[in-house]
């Protein structure tokens, strides 16, 4: 029978979790406290954070993430994670994370609640805007067709086909300052 290391890595915390467990309930008559991630549903992503791309186990129950940790089959990090990574539950349970676009006005002091479709027209309206005033089509002699006023920064949270659709995004509209989060 071959063994994972995720298997290996469960068989030891049981056996270590039962060893303990025992000795408490010999010592008080205590009994041990039960699994959180009992029921959960459990699924695979990669750290948002930065470019090294820690791999991620997510535990849902009902819908709702009631655990973040770090993937013992991820080649990259191997279960582990640095601090930020280890604070990612807090992405998705925390009361303080803004889940509705804001949106100030040019020259506003404050901010204004707007609709996810507003706020992907009003992109979509500025893109346009700025490609087409600042569009370079020849240099010289030389056709360019070049988007000179917009640059594109992609971010580790995004996957491989991710990327490789926003890049081919900003190269169709002629963008060449390509910058990746990770670099900066
Ligand atoms: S866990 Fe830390 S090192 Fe790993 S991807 Fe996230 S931020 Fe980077």
């Amino acid at each position: 029978m071959s063994i994972t290391r995720r298997d290996f890595l469960r068989l030891s915390g049981v056996t270590a979790a039962g060893a303990f467990f025992g000795g408490v309930s010999f010592l008080s008559g205590c009994k041990s406290a039960p699994d959180k991630l009992q029921g959960t549903r459990e699924s695979t992503t990669i750290c948002p954070y930065c470019g090294v791309g820690c791999g991620l186990i997510v535990s849902a129950r009902n819908g709702k993430v009631v655990n973040i940790e770090g993937d013992p089959d991820h080649p990259i990090n191997q279960g582990s994670l640095c601090s930020k990574g280890s604070a990612l539950f807090q992405i998705s349970d925390n009361p303080r994370r803004l889940s509705k676009v804001q949106y100030r006005k040019p020259y506003g002091t404050d901010w204004e609640e707007i609709s996810w479709d507003q706020a992907v027209k009003m992109i979509a309206r500025k893109v346009k805007d700025t490609r087409d005033a600042t569009f370079i089509e020849k240099e010289g002699d030389v056709t360019v067709n070049r988007c000179a006023g917009i640059a594109s920064l992609g971010g580790a949270a995004l996957d491989n086909e991710e990327c490789y659709t926003l890049s081919k995004f900003a190269r169709m509209l002629g963008i060449t300052y390509l910058e990746h989060q990770a670099r900066i």
